[in-house]
């Protein structure tokens, strides 16, 4: 059984929101595509590359306050071998927000300076924010603005017009045209969305979505989530997931009339603690070498 049981899949939504892009990408020099530094790859619009096509574009690894930076750092290097300027940022905090407008324009650089030989002399740079529901754009768009007009929602999927923020003289961003969604009808991409908090829960079968996390912690061993669960290296060796999360729930002491664990409610709480980086940083996708 997939975690991912009803979610709504519209197409027309995909047509609508490309189609809105490729209109307002004529208004502006570059695509700032902000993904979620945890899941690379999951927090992605596959079609995005054939929609922007070749305008000049920056990545913002969002989030990386939860990822595990040398993580952060393969992925940096790998967009670098591929041509294009990613920077990690955390909008929780705004590190790494101010190196944005200077990469954008080292991105742009020979455009500037054409402009600026055919006497164009303070060119006004536009960029379009683009990014999957929940990455964290309002919040990004909030730090970097002048004018607070973008709001932080905590639903994804909520459809915001066409809307410009002036970040400083001569450097304005547009919030992303329509909803960009991620390519959800892949079961592994929707269980990374969903312990990341990016999918809304009731739609997910909770106890099959912890396990799957336990398939990661298991395998890291991050010292921050071994301790907080009181466990032992070799306790963790071989163990089925829904073994560990019994484990899990037993050591909380949650337990049902009988004496069995409250599996359900040790579900719950290992999301939640989880998705408010209690149990350590993680990063769920490498880069392929
Ligand atoms: P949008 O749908 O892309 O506009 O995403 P939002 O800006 O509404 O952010 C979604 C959630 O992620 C909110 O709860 C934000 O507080 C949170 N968030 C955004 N950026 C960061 C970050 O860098 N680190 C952490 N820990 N949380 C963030």
């Amino acid at each position: 059984m997939s975690v991912m049981q009803n979610i709504q899949w519209f197409p027309g939504h995909m047509t609508k929101t490309k189609r809105q892009i490729q209109a307002s990408l004529k208004l502006v020099d570059a695509v700032a595509e902000i993904i979620d530094a945890r899941i690379p790859v999951s927090s992605r619009n596959p079609d995005l590359d054939s929609i922007i096509q070749n305008k000049p574009r920056v990545v913002l690894m969002n989030k990386c306050d939860m990822a595990d930076p040398s993580s952060t750092q393969k992925w940096i290097n790998y967009f670098k071998n591929n041509g294009i300027v990613a920077i990690p940022i955390d909008c929780k905090t705004g590190r790494g927000i101010n190196k944005f407008v200077s990469s954008v324009n080292e991105v742009l650089k020979e455009k500037i300076e054409k402009q600026k030989a055919k006497g164009l002399l303070n060119p006004t740079v536009r960029v379009m924010i683009v990014g999957i529901p929940n990455v964290g754009k309002s919040t990004f768009i909030n730090r970097i603005s002048k004018n607070r007009k973008a709001k932080a929602e905590d639903k994804p999927g909520v459809t915001r017009g066409n809307q410009w923020f002036t970040i400083n003289k001569g450097f304005e961003v547009l919030d992303t045209p329509g909803v960009l969604w991620p390519k959800f009808e892949d079961k592994i991409v929707g269980e990374r969305l969903a312990f990341t908090g990016a999918v809304k829960d009731q739609i997910m079968d909770t106890e099959l979505l912890a396990m799957r996390l336990l398939d990661f912690l298991k395998v890291e061993k991050n010292p921050i989530f071994v301790e907080r669960f009181k466990l032992q290296n070799d306790q963790i060796e071989d163990i089925e997931s829904y073994e560990l999360l019994e484990l899990i729930g037993r050591k909380r002491g949650m337990l049902i009339s009988g004496g069995e664990i409250d599996t359900e409610r040790a579900a719950i709480m290992l999301l939640d603690e989880y998705r408010s980086a209690k149990l350590g940083k993680y990063t769920f996708e490498l880069p392929e070498n």
